[in-house]
C-alpha cells in the first residue's frame, strides 16, 4: 500500500498549481507517470434514494444553477477525449433523476469516447428510457443492488422502490441492446454480508456480472470503520463454497474489478472491487468531475479544483485543457486509507460521483 503524508483540511481551489510545461504537452498525465483514460462524470448530486452508506436523509443538494448544463458537460467531455480519455462513465448522485439525461448522453457520445457507460440505482429503468438512452449513444449500464430482501432493501435505500423492481429493470438492460449488465453491491459487515451468495444467485439468473465493492470511508455519516469492511478475500471465499470460480483477472491493469467466471459455465461472472485491501492506485487511470464542475484527481482527494469559473467565463478549450492537465498532475499517489494520517474527504460518494 502506498503511504501518504498527513493530509490537510479539505479545500476547493480556484485552479490547480501549474504542471511542468513538458507534461502539459502530453495530455492528462500525473506526476507519478499515470495517464488518465477514464472519466467519471457526475451530472447531479441529487438522488431518489438515501442509501445508508452514502447519503444523509436530510442532505442539502446543490442549487440547480450550480449544476453543469448539457452544453458544459459536453464541453468537458470533448476536451477530455481530445486529451486521451477513452472511457466515460456518467454517474451521480442518481443520473436518471435528470429529466435531460438522454440529451446529456447524446452530447457526451458526440464527444467521441470509445466507451460510454452509466451507473444507476436501477429505480427508473423502463423500456422507453432504456431505448432512448441507447439511441442517444449509451453503451453499457451498471446497476447498484445491495440486497435482494425487500425489507432490507427498503432499510438500505430508504426509498419505496422494491428490490424486485431493480432486478426486473436489470433483466431489461441487455434486451434493450445495452450489453450485459453489471450489478454492484457494497458489502457492510453485520448489515448485508449474509446475502453475498444470494446476490450471486440472483445475478446468475439474469446472466449479470455481480460485482462486490469493499465499503469505503466515503459515507456521509462518517460511520465507516475497518470492522464493517468485508475484505474481498472473504467475499470470494464465501462465494466459492457454493459456486466454484475460475479467475479471469482484470480486463486492463487499470480496471477496478478482478473478474471470475463460474466453473460450471453459468452465464455472467463475479467481480471484486477491493480498493481498501487490494488497492489499485498504482495503475489508476481515473479523473472525476463533480456535478458542479469540481475536478477531483482522486476519489479521496482533499483538494478539488473549480472548473466552473472557466466554463462560464468564456475560457477557450485550450485553457480548459491546461486546467485539466494541471489538476491531473496534482493527483496523489494513493488513497492512503491505511495510513495513520488518513482523513476522510468532506464530500460523500454521492457528491463526488462513484
Ligand atoms: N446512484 C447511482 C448508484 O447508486 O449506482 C450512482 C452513484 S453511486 C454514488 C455509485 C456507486 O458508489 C454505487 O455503486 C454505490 O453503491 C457506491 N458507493 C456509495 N457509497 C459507497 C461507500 N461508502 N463505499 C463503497 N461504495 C459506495
Ligand atoms: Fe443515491 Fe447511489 Fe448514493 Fe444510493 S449510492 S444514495 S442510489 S447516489
Amino acid at each position: 500500500m502506498l503511504s501518504l503524508p498527513v493530509l490537510e483540511a479539505p479545500a476547493t481551489r480556484a485552479a490547480p498549481p501549474a504542471a511542468p510545461e513538458r507534461s502539459r504537452a502530453h495530455g492528462l498525465v500525473d506526476s507519478h507517470g499515470r495517464r488518465i483514460r477514464d472519466l467519471r462524470l457526475s451530472i447531479t448530486d441529487r438522488c431518489n434514494f438515501r442509501c445508508v452508506y452514502c447519503m444523509d436523509p436530510d442532505v442539502r443538494f446543490l442549487d440547480s444553477g450550480s449544476v453543469m448544463t448539457p452544453g458544459e458537460i459536453e464541453r468537458i467531455a470533448s476536451v477530455c477525449v481530445r486529451l486521451g480519455v477513452q472511457r466515460i462513465r456518467i454517474t451521480g448522485g442518481e443520473p436518471t433523476v435528470r429529466a435531460d439525461l438522454a440529451k446529456i448522453i447524446k452530447r457526451v457520445a458526440r464527444a467521441g469516447p470509445s466507451d460510454l457507460s452509466m451507473t444507476t440505482n436501477g429505480a427508473l429503468l423502463d423500456d422507453r428510457s432504456l431505448h432512448a438512452w441507447r439511441d442517444a449513444g449509451l453503451q453499457r449500464i451498471t446497476i447498484s443492488l445491495d440486497s435482494v430482501r425487500e425489507d432490507r432493501f427498503a432499510q438500505i435505500t430508504r426509498s419505496r422502490t422494491r428490490a424486485s423492481d431493480v432486478i426486473e429493470g436489470a433483466s431489461r438492460v441487455e434486451r434493450a441492446g445495452l450489453g450485459s449488465v453489471k450489478i454492484n453491491a457494497v458489502i457492510v459487515r453485520g448489515f448485508n454480508d449474509d446475502e453475498i451468495v444470494d446476490l450471486v444467485r440472483t445475478a446468475r439468473l439474469i446472466g449479470a456480472e455481480m460485482r462486490f465493492i469493499e465499503y469505503m470511508p466515503l459515507d456521509s455519516a462518517h460511520a465507516w470503520s475497518r470492522e464493517k469492511l468485508v475484505p474481498a478475500s472473504e467475499i470470494i471465499e464465501r462465494i466459492e463454497r457454493v459456486f466454484p470460480l475460475v479467475q479471469r483477472g482484470r480486463e486492463r491493469a487499470s480496471a477496478t474489478a478482478m473478474v471470475y467466471d463460474y466453473r460450471d459455465g453459468a452465464p455472467g461472472a463475479v467481480g471484486l472491487i477491493a480498493p481498501v485491501t487490494r488497492s489499485f492506485c498504482g495503475a489508476c487511470s481515473r479523473l472525476r468531475i463533480t456535478a458542479d464542475a469540481k475536478v477531483r484527481p482522486c476519489l479521496f482527494s482533499r483538494d478539488e479544483f473549480d472548473l466552473m469559473p472557466a466554463l462560464r467565463g468564456g475560457a477557450s478549450d485550450d485553457a480548459i485543457a491546461r486546467f485539466l492537465a494541471d489538476a491531473t498532475w496534482a493527483k496523489q499517489a494513493g488513497h492512503g486509507i491505511s495510513s495513520s494520517g488518513f482523513v476522510q474527504p468532506e464530500r460523500p460518494m454521492s457528491a463526488i460521483g462513484g
